[in-house]
């Protein structure tokens, strides 16, 4: 999966959307731009820092987020021919789920061990990434869950405010004689109820 890093668009945002920031789709390459550290020490802190959040669903501070996106592996470790039927696939090289940081007004989304490409790979987030990753707020499991079934909520709403609507329409449009056939039919077996015209079996 390749998102341009500081793209305005998601993995789940086919849209453009204001705040958002991409960073560490990176498919099979590393952007030479984005490619080597000279902070040797910095470069492990931010491994340690994006280690230190929760992957367990089982904990309530769990960050990772956007699960249901699927399942990923390394491009780049399949390119230099590790392979996970032989058994020697690094650990990290799987992303499921997502990381969203939120620093500054804006949300910064990674793939789910991200680090692994910072670690393996030599891969250097700009300068603004490091930032959120040692400032910002992860989004929590929980509250991520919230923003996703508030926003299915609306969904529902507007399809059963279509159907409604859908509705009045059709009946609208139905001729008058059936309305009024309907309306006397209904009264007749009304009448013939009242008079026990009707034997129950
Ligand atoms: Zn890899």
């Amino acid at each position: 999966m390749y998102i341009e890093d500081g793209s305005s668009y998601g993995y789940f945002e086919r849209k453009k959307k204001r705040g958002l920031y991409s960073w560490g789709w990176l498919g099979d390459t590393v952007p030479e731009d984005k490619l080597g550290w000279t902070d040797a020490e910095l470069k492990q802190k931010v491994i340690e820092r994006l280690n230190s959040f929760s992957g367990n669903t089982a904990d309530e501070n769990c960050c990772r987020v956007d699960l249901y996106c699927g399942f990923d592996t390394c491009a780049l470790c399949s390119k230099q021919g590790y392979s996970i039927l032989e058994g020697n696939w690094p650990d990290r090289a799987c992303f499921c789920g997502s990381l969203r940081l939120e620093h500054n007004s804006k949300v910064y989304v990674s793939p789910w061990n991200v680090q692994h490409y910072i670690e393996a790979h030599d891969y250097k987030p700009s300068d603004e990434v490091i930032d959120a990753i040692f400032n910002g707020r992860p989004q929590t499991w929980a509250e991520r869950d919230k923003i996703a079934l508030e926003k299915a909520h609306e969904e529902i709403m507007k399809d059963l405010k279509r159907e409604r609507e859908e509705e009045k329409r059709r009946e609208a449009a139905r001729p008058q004689w059936l309305k009024d056939y309907e309306k006397e039919s209904a009264a007749k077996i009304k009448e013939l109820r009242k008079n026990k015209a009707f034997v129950r079996m």
